[in-house]
Order: C-alpha cells, then structure tokens, then sequence
C-alpha cells in the first residue's frame, strides 16, 4: 500500500483524497493516513501531494520509515 508520512503533519492538503478513486485515505489529528487494507496501489495520490508525503511503502524514505507502521496501527486503533 502507499503511506502518507511526516510532511503531511500540520498540512493536511487534502488533494489526494479527491484523487483516490476507492476513499481510503482518512483525517487524523495531525496528519492524513491511507488504510492498507483498503489501498489499491494505484499511485493517483502521489502526484497530487503538494509537500510530497505519499509513496509506495517499500520506497519510503529510512527516515520516515516509522510511518509505515504509523499508518497501519492508526487503523488498528479505531
Ligand atoms: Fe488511494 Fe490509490 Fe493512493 Fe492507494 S495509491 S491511497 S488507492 S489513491
């Protein structure tokens, strides 16, 4: 799946939500997070990202690799 990570904080854009074509990328306090398991990998939200947050999980940056599993456990959590 793609994951949104730390750029996103604070910004909360929001042009990938209109973009994603199955409405799996949701609001959190800070920042947004795209759901795993809903996720079809089709990259459309990448693109769009103004602060580009969003990639591929295997192709996050090792600094931000803790949002990989971020963006799993926030959807674990609710
Ligand atoms: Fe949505 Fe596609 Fe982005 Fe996954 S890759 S979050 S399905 S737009």
């Amino acid at each position: 799946p793609y994951v949104i990570a730390s750029p996103c904080i604070d910004v909360m854009d929001k042009s990938c939500t209109e973009e994603c074509p199955v409405d799996c990328i949701y609001e959190g306090e800070r920042k947004l997070y795209i759901n795993p398991k809903e996720c079809i990998d089709c990259g459309a939200c990448e693109p769009v990202c103004p602060v580009e947050a969003i990639s591929q999980d295997r192709r996050v940056p090792a600094d931000d690799h803790a949002f990989v599993e971020d963006n799993r456990s926030f959807f674990v959590a609710v």
